[in-house]
């Protein structure tokens, strides 16, 4: 999921000078999870924003803000309270605000700072894994990302920086590749150390990414 931090309401203020009708988007998947654009946390800021002495004329929490189509046929049904709006303010990753304003001419803000592909850990703690690099090398690595868990993104490590099996760049983490080698050496897998991983073809990493699934003729379902 997008791992994504609130703006400070300074900043936020700032952005709004000037604007006094406010239309609120939120978003009910990542943002939710985050804290920062589910149904609470657009209440929160409409309360905010009334105290502040400006106007909500609606909000709405779209299902997932990133599905492009979903979100303009929501937007459709509350047309005529964006229409009276001077701006929109979105609570989601900066995919869905992306939606929302291919989807009508009036400003939209962000009101989110969107941060990294996470993982949950336990509820309120994520943690960056995968950089979607474009060429997975898991299978590789014993299963674990050296391009994200090591701050130099080293493909054959350890660096020379290691000691004792922690991390030069931050003393208080274990060195990814000494993970990757204990991993392996539980697998009796050793030998996969040897191997020198191939430069990464970062063509694969082309930006900005798209990506079709193609149709499984048999079901009529895209695989
Ligand atoms: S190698 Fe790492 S960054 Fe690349 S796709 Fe695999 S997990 Fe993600
Ligand atoms: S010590 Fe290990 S994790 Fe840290 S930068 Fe070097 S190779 Fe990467």
């Amino acid at each position: 999921m997008i791992i994504s931090t609130p703006k400070g309401r300074e900043e936020l203020e700032a952005l709004l000078a000037g604007y006094r009708t406010l239309f609120l988007v939120g978003c009910g998947a990542c943002a939710t999870v985050c804290k920062v654009g589910g149904e609470d946390e657009v209440f929160a800021t409409q309360e905010w924003l009334e105290a502040g002495g400006r106007e909500v004329v609606g909000s709405m929490v779209l299902k997932e803000a990133c599905h492009v189509m979903r979100a303009a046929r929501e937007l459709r049904r509350y047309r005529s309270q964006v229409d009276e709006a001077e701006v929109l303010l979105v609570l989601s990753c900066g995919g869905g605000v992306q939606s929302i304003s291919s989807c009508t001419d009036t400003r939209v803000l962000a009101g989110v700072d969107s941060l990294f592909l996470g993982n949950i850990r336990r509820f309120g703690e994520f943690e960056e894994k995968c950089s979607l690099c474009g060429e997975c090398i898991l299978n590789e690595t014993a299963g674990i990302c050296p391009v994200t868990n090591c701050p130099k993104g080293v493909l054959n490590g350890p660096c020379g920086g290691m000691e004792d099996g922690h991390c030069e760049v931050d003393a208080e983490r274990d060195c990814i590749w000494a993970k990757i080698y204990r991993r392996l050496e539980k697998q009796q897998r050793l030998a996969a150390f040897d191997r020198v991983v191939e430069a990464k073809d970062w063509s694969k990493k082309f930006k900005p990414g798209r990506h079709q699934l193609a149709r499984n003729p048999g079901s009529g379902v895209e695989k």
